[in-house]
């Protein structure tokens, strides 16, 4: 009867019989804590008909729990010298697929596609590297791959950042480019005693679920997400005088107009504006051609 993968002596003792050392540049924090692993499978609400992408599986701590609650799980891990070392401790589970490559380069709806059955809802599962949480998330939303959530650790900041609301201090470019088209929730805070080695700060669980009551659509994503960062690039000057550095001064015209024309107060920081008034605005000045 071995333990879990993600005990501490169990993790300690694969990494200590293969001479490895978590490496920092990859973001490797191993989570040794099975009650925080229920947790990020309850905030995926994961069930034995669920398929699930994990995003770096490490040495199999959490891939094992998914094994195990749900139907088929497909892991993309980026370093090599982990592959041999997961193919042996998930050796027992046969509904697990290891793939070696950057998540950011995986041709994921093709995936989807052709390795899981399209009756079955696909959910997005993760203990994610700190250093790259934010293009993960974002290139999945831009990935049109089908899947149905999104429940992923990352840092207590980041995750205040992505789900904060219009009005408070953290609301910026991130929190409305990810809120256009999910709801966000923070399930739970984790400390650092769960990961071995300990992070330097405390972590959270996010959960991400698409919208259905999206009502306006942004014409183009890439662009969207460019007016929406000049939008935010000086927090402390007005909404309107970001325009400006945004657009140039000869718009400025052009910027009065639309604001009036969408009653939009010019004087109001950036961080005051709701995600549906930056999506309506950013159709306005395209509209016209801005
Ligand atoms: N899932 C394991 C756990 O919970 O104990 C490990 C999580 S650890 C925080 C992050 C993992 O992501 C590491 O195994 C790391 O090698 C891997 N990783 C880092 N960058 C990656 C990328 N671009 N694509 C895929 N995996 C990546």
């Amino acid at each position: 009867n071995i333990p879990a993968i993600a005990t501490p002596s169990r993790t300690s003792g694969i990494l200590n019989r293969h001479h490895l050392k978590a490496k920092h540049s990859l973001g490797q924090n191993f989570l040794i804590d099975l009650n925080v692993l229920r947790e990020i499978m309850d905030a995926a609400n994961l069930t034995a008909d669920d398929d699930v992408i994990e995003i770096g599986p490490g040495i199999g701590g959490l891939t094992e729990q998914l094994a195990q609650r749900a139907h088929k799980v497909i892991a993309f891990e980026i370093d090599s010298h982990l592959i041999p070392i997961l193919h042996e401790t998930l050796s027992q589970y046969h509904n697990v697929k290891i793939i070696n490559q950057d998540i950011l380069k995986a041709n994921l709806p093709k995936i989807i596609k052709n390795d899981f059955d399209s009756s079955r809802k696909v959910k997005i599962v993760a203990n994610l590297p700190y250093y790259i949480t934010t293009p993960i998330i974002v290139e999945l939303m831009k990935s049109n791959a089908r899947f149905s959530s999104i429940a992923v650790t990352m840092q207590k900041e980041v995750a205040e950042r992505v789900s904060a609301k219009p009005g408070s201090k953290t609301f910026g470019a991130i929190s409305v480019l990810i809120q256009y088209l999910n709801n966000v929730k923070i399930t739970n805070l984790i400390p650092k005693t769960a990961f071995y080695p300990s992070p330097k700060v405390t972590s959270a669980i996010v959960r991400l679920t698409r919208r259905h009551d999206v009502k306006t659509k942004v014409f183009e994503d890439d662009a969207f997400a460019g007016f929406v960062r000049g939008c935010f690039a000086h927090r402390r000057k007005t909404f309107q005088n970001n325009l400006k550095s945004l657009f140039g001064k000869d718009a400025r015209p052009v910027i009065k107009k639309v604001l009036t024309q969408e009653k939009v107060n010019p004087m109001l920081r950036p961080e005051k504006l709701s995600v549906e008034t930056y999506v309506k605005l950013a159709n306005a000045f395209h509209q016209v051609g801005l």
